[in-house]
Order: structure tokens, then C-alpha cells, then sequence
């Protein structure tokens, strides 16, 4: 059967404008595959746009192609046309459906719309199908004629047309300017492109007034993060790309580089950046660098288990080496392969800045295992002590009070012991100063934990009082941190009230503090605290820089001589002379000198004849839990 186009199906029809799109959809596939864009849950949908577009236009192209064939079945040209139409529409359901998602419109009204739109393709298309049935829409008549209505597909279509600018003026204000009027321009010219058309009885750039709304979205919310400077990619794809890898299953090599003010010298520096593009021209194939804020990139490339990789990577360490003495940018290096323990993207980040802040500059280190368990059980360490400081409870059993036992040369006895912090946790057991005293510090934390030591202590030095044991007092350790804080003064007062202790019964360990701005606040706070009898060691004497001058106007009673003093003093003639002299002025100046880190009989014959008053350290006795202090005590006659 021969068909005879009717005008406006098909005569004012050229495949010239769905050749294009067809050519666009395969272009845009290609790069999307390829480029680094933001990918989230709605890019799914972005796709779909295209693919629906691009199944619009081979459709008419097929359609157009199969019309003027004799033998052609009516059937598929049925077929065709209603997958044309069907995936026009279809391509507006999911332009309206990224929409709602972009402006936020709450998930059970974007529900409601997702029904509704739908609901309308459903029906648009079943009343197509119906027109063609009941001969009231498009059909091809038996002498071959084609009768086309206005299509019954300009209905839905109007009404989505209709509802998008109908959402997008309704949400606004949950659209940032530009993007709201970019909308509204892209839709603008869609319109127009149509009109145009119909004026001039064309019907061939419709399949690009479907696709523009693709190219809009794509712009808009999927910007392409390429760094023309550098060719890093920004870092939000870094999490990307390694959460993706995580299902992937293949190792990624990950170097990190952090480099001190980069940034200023990329700017002033020409040199600096042909070099930097030569250097990952060179060694960046395979591989894709990212660029983070704070002047850090990460390199990122699948680890092959080549040796020659291995000799890559050792050549492009020395060839940075070079460049370093060029431009001299300190920079600290930490290289490091994906690991199945390692649960997110973002933790990798966290895991490279982790290393970062216990090595120096300019070496170049790589994370192992023990690293990436020791990050681990850092996060939880971390996070308890969160927990503890928000449960705000004084009693707080995970925080443990040990103590050391100190011997008094001058009673000949232990009447003294210095509080010492540790914790006990679910799943680390006991955990030791050195691993959360500084994590504490950092993240603000430190405070309340010294509350609870205060709290536990006064606690236990009631039950030996109470028992009757000769206990002078117990010394705790305060950081600057504490000092710090504004109601420090009486926070102290308050919980040795509770514990209904005399304050003599309580010190106060504090060390050197290093600005001006500390030292005067801890002058203050440790005057107003001696008024009510508690008194004040001097803790560290001998590590950093001691200032005499200041350390003379706080009138502390106790000066601690750090064990690398008592270790230097062993050295030579001259450093024990240094050590005894600075000890025997603190006597004369009235000061008691506490040695710590006393090992065995030689360190207490130095401490002796050095004008020790009191004397700490394994030779007496470990650190033990408090409850046991009793045992070095005497009862009181
Ligand atoms: P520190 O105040 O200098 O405490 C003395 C440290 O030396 C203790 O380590 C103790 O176990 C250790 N030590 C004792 N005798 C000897 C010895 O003979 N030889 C050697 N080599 N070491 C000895 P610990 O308990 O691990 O505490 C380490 C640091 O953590 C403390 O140093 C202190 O700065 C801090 N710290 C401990 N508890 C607290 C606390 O409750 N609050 C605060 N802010 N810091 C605390
Ligand atoms: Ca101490
Ligand atoms: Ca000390």
C-alpha cells in the first residue's frame, strides 16, 4: 500500500533536526561516560532525559525513513509514531520529575506529582491509542491516506507545559536567581522553537526542543569540576569516585600531596604552573588528580602490581624531589593503596590528614594497616569522648583515676600520689594518655574528663580518709585548656565541696604555659585557688622553654623536674651541675623540688643529692588504680 503523506504528519517534515539529536545524545553519552560531573541519585534521571530524546528521534527517522516503502506493515508505522510521541512526552515527565527534586518540594507531594504526571503520560497515551481505534485521532485510512487531527499528543503535552512553569513560579524562591531564570529562558526558547516551526508548517526540530532541557540541567546542576590551571578535578568527586570504587573491588593507588601556600605561588609563579602541567602530563595517564581546599592534591590511579609501576612511582617522587629544590614549597607526601577496612570515601581524606599530623615536612610517608587500624581506634576514642562529655555525669565509669604513688624524703614515707587519667572502652579495653589526652585537647574535650579525674580523686581520698589512712594530698593534672575556662575557679571549688574534702587535700598540676595571654589567667586562677589552701606543682620542668621570670611570679609549691632532667643529668660533669644548680636555687627560693621518672637506685641517689624533696617513679611504683593507693599508706595513729 502506498501512503500519501498528509501535510502536518509528515511533508513538513526533514529527519535533518533528529539527526542532530541523535548525533547529540551519542555525543553527550560518550562524555558523559567519560567526564568526572557530578553524579547523583537525580543524574539517573538526566540520563533517562536522554535516552528518551534520544529514542524520540531515531523513531521519526525510522518513521521517516519507513513511510514510502510499499510493503511497509501499517502496523509499525502505528508502532513508530506512538513511540515518537510517547518518548517526547516522556522526556517532559522526567524534566518535571528533576525539577521537583531540585527545588526540594517534600518527598510526599513530589510523590503526588510523580502520580499525577504519570498518570497523564498513561492516559495522553491511551487516548492516542484510542484516536487511531475510533478513527477520531491518527489513522491511516484503507486507501492509504493519513489523517492527523491536531495530534491528541499536543494535549498533554500542553498541560505539562502548563505545570512545569506553573512549578517552577511556585517554587521560586527555592531556586537561586540564575538558575530560576535559566529555567525559565530554556523553556522560553523550547516554546518558541515550536512555535517557529508551526508557522513555517515544520515539524522537524521538535526532537531539539525536547533535548534543550537536558543541556539545561546538565549545565546547571552537573557542572564539570575541571580545574583549567592545574587539570585536577575538585574534591567532592574524590568521595565519588572511591565510594564508587569501593563495590568495584580493584586497588587504587592514592598519592597525596600537601604543599604550603601552592596556591599564591601557582598565581605568581609561570614557571611554577608549566611545570606542575608538564609534571602530570608526564605521569598522570590513567590517573586523575584532584584538587582539595587547603592546597592538597590527591593523585588517584589503579594500582597494576607491575614492577615498572612501582619504578614509576619511585622516578616521580624523585622528580618532584628536584622540583622541590627549585621552588622550595614544603610539602609532605603520603601515599597510600584502597583498603577494604577503610569504610568511606571521606575517611580516606580523614585517614591521609590523620598521618599528616604526626610527621614533618617534606618526607614522604606511606599509611599501612597499623595506620588504618590506629585511625579506627582513634574515631572511636574519639567519639566516647564526645559521648562522656555529653552525658555530663562526673561518675562516668569508662574514665579511670590511676594513681603513682610519690615518697616524701623529709617523713620518710609515701604521703603523696599524683592522679592519673585512663580510660576503659567497649571495644579497645584500656586506653592510655598518650592516645587521648592530645585527641582530647584537640577536639575541645579535655575539660570535662579533668572534672571527672577531680571528681573520682577528692571521691577516693574521702574513703581514705574515712578509713583513717595518712593521706596528704593528691595532685591532678589540669591542661591550659582548663585554666582557660571562664568558671574554672569555682567548677574546682564546687566539686571538692561535694566530696566534702578538705581543699589542702587537693593540687593542681599545670604546665609552663607558652603565651602571655595563658600566663596571665593562670596567675590569676592560681592565686584565687591558693587562697583556699589547694596547692600548685609546676608539672614538666626541664621539656620546652622554661622562663624563670614568669615561673617566679606564680608562686607555686611544688616545682616537677622532668625525667629528661634527671637523664641529662647522668650525661656529663657539666649537665648534672646545670641540673643540681637549678634545683638547689628553687630550694633556696623556697620552692619543693618533686623528681619524676626515679627508675632505680642510682636515679634516687642523683634525686638525693640533688635537693629532691619528693621522689615519683617505677623504683616505687608503677601507676595502680586509685582504690590500691591505700596499700603505700600509713593509718593514722
Ligand atoms: P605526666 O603528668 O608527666 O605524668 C607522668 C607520666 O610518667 C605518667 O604517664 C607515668 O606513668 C609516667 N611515669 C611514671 N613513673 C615513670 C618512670 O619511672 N619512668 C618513666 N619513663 N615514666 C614514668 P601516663 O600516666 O601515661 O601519663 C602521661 C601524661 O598524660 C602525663 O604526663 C600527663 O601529661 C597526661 N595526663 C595523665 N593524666 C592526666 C589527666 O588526668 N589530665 C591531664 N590533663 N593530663 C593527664
Ligand atoms: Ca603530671
Ligand atoms: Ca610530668
Amino acid at each position: 500500500m502506498l501512503l500519501q503523506a498528509v501535510p502536518n504528519v509528515l511533508e513538513g517534515y526533514m529527519p535533518i533536526g533528529d539527526i542532530t539529536v541523535i548525533g547529540l545524545c551519542l555525543l553527550m553519552a560518550a562524555l558523559l561516560s567519560q567526564m568526572h560531573i557530578f553524579k547523583d541519585k537525580s543524574f539517573r534521571l538526566l540520563l533517562m532525559m536522554l535516552v528518551s530524546c534520544a529514542a524520540a528521534s531515531v523513531s521519526n527517522v525510522m518513521l521517516f525513513g519507513v513511510r514510502t516503502q510499499e510493503s511497509c506493515p501499517v502496523m509499525l508505522i502505528y508502532g513508530l509514531r506512538l513511540v515518537h510521541y510517547t518518548m517526547l512526552t516522556l522526556s517532559m515527565v522526567l524534566y518535571i520529575r528533576y525539577l521537583l527534586k531540585a527545588m526540594w518540594v517534600r518527598t510526599y507531594v513530589r510523590k503526588r506529582y510523580d502520580l499525577a504526571v504519570l498518570l497523564l503520560l498513561a492516559a495522553g497515551v491511551a487516548v492516542d491509542i484510542a484516536g487511531t481505534v475510533f478513527r477520531f485521532g491518527f489513522y491511516i485510512a484503507p486507501d492509504g491516506h493519513i489523517e492527523d487531527r491536531p495530534s491528541l499528543f499536543l494535549i498533554p503535552n500542553l498541560l505539562f507545559m502548563t505545570l512545569m512553569l506553573w512549578l517552577l513560579v511556585r517554587y521560586r524562591k527555592r531556586l537561586i536567581r540564575q538558575i530560576f531564570w535559566s529555567l525559565i529562558g530554556t523553556d522560553v526558547i523550547c516554546v518558541m522553537i515550536v512555535a517557529i516551526q508551526e508557522y513555517f508548517g515544520q515539524t522537524s526540530y521538535t526532537g531539539v526542543a525536547h533535548f534543550l532541557p537536558f543541556l539545561s540541567i546538565l549545565f546547571l546542576f552537573h557542572s564539570n569540576p575541571y580545574d583549567i590551571n592545574t587539570g585536577a578535578i575538585s574534591e567532592s568527586f574524590f568521595y565519588d569516585e572511591l565510594d564508587e570504587d569501593r563495590s568495584d573491588k580493584h586497588t587504587l593507588i592514592l598519592m597525596s600531596c600537601i604543599m604550603m601556600n601552592f596556591s599564591k605561588a601557582l598565581q605568581q609563579s609561570k614557571d611554577l604552573s608549566d611545570v606542575f602541567r608538564d609534571f602530570f602530563r608526564v605521569h598522570m595517564r590513567q590517573a586523575t588528580l584532584y584538587r582539595f581546599t587547603n592546597d592538597r592534591f590527591i593523585l588517584c590511579f589503579p594500582r597494576s602490581y607491575d614492577v615498572r609501576q612501582d619504578r614509576e612511582i619511585e622516578d616521580m617522587l624523585e622528580e618532584f624531589k628536584e622540583h622541590y629544590k627549585r621552588f622550595a614549597l614544603d610539602y609532605k607526601i603520603v601515599i597510600m593503596e584502597t583498603n577494604p577496612e577503610v569504610v568511606s570515601g571521606a575517611d580516606y581524606l580523614r585517614l591521609i590528614e590523620f598521618a599528616e599530623q604526626t610527621m614533618p615536612f617534606n618526607v614522604i610517608y606511606r599509611v599501612g594497616e597499623t595506620d588504618i587500624r590506629r585511625f579506627y581506634s582513634n574515631s572511636y576514642i574519639l567519639s566516647q569522648l564526645e559521648d562522656i562529655v555529653q552525658n555530663h555525669d562526673l561518675d562516668d565509669e569508662r574514665v579511670l583515676v590511676y594513681c603513682q604513688p610519690v615518697f616524701n624524703i623529709s617523713t620518710n614515707k609515701y604521703d603523696t600520689a599524683e592522679a592519673l587519667m585512663r580510660l576503659r572502652l567497649e571495644k579497645t579495653g584500656m586506653v592510655y594518655p598518650d592516645q587521648f589526652i592530645p585527641l582530647a585537647e584537640q577536639h575541645g574535650l579535655i575539660h570535662m574528663m579533668s572534672l571527672i579525674i577531680l571528681n573520682k580523686t577528692c571521691g577516693a581520698i574521702r574513703t581514705m580518709m574515712e578509713d583513717g589512712y595518712d593521706i596528704s594530698r593528691i595532685s591532678v593534672n589540669f591542661s591550659t585548656l582548663d585554666i582557660r575556662y571562664e568558671g574554672f575557679c569555682q567548677e574546682v571549688q564546687q566539686i571538692i565541696d561535694r566530696n566534702q574534702i578538705p581543699y589542702s587535700k587537693i593540687a593542681i598540676e599545670i604546665t609552663e604555659s607558652r603565651s602571655e595571654y595563658d600566663f596571665n589567667i593562670m596567675k590569676g586562677k592560681v592565686m584565687e585557688l591558693q587562697q583556699l589552701g589547694i596547692k600548685f606543682y609546676l608539672d614538666d620542668f626541664g621539656t620546652g622553654y622554661s622562663n624563670f621570670e614568669r615561673i617566679m611570679e606564680i608562686p607555686f609549691d611544688i616545682i616537677k623536674f622532668d625525667r629528661s632532667l634527671l637523664i641529662e643529668s647522668g650525661r656529663s660533669d657539666s649537665s648534672r651541675y646545670m641540673v643540681s644548680t637549678f634545683a638547689s636555687m628553687f630550694n633556696q627560693l623556697k620552692y619543693s623540688i618533686l623528681f619524676e621518672g626515679v627508675e632505680n637506685e642510682n636515679d634516687e641517689e642523683s634525686c638525693v643529692s640533688m635537693s629532691a624533696k619528693y621522689l615519683q617513679g617505677y623504683k616505687y611504683s608503677k601507676p595502680i588504680p586509685i582504690e590500691e593507693l591505700h596499700k603505700f599508706l600509713e593509718v593514722k595513729v
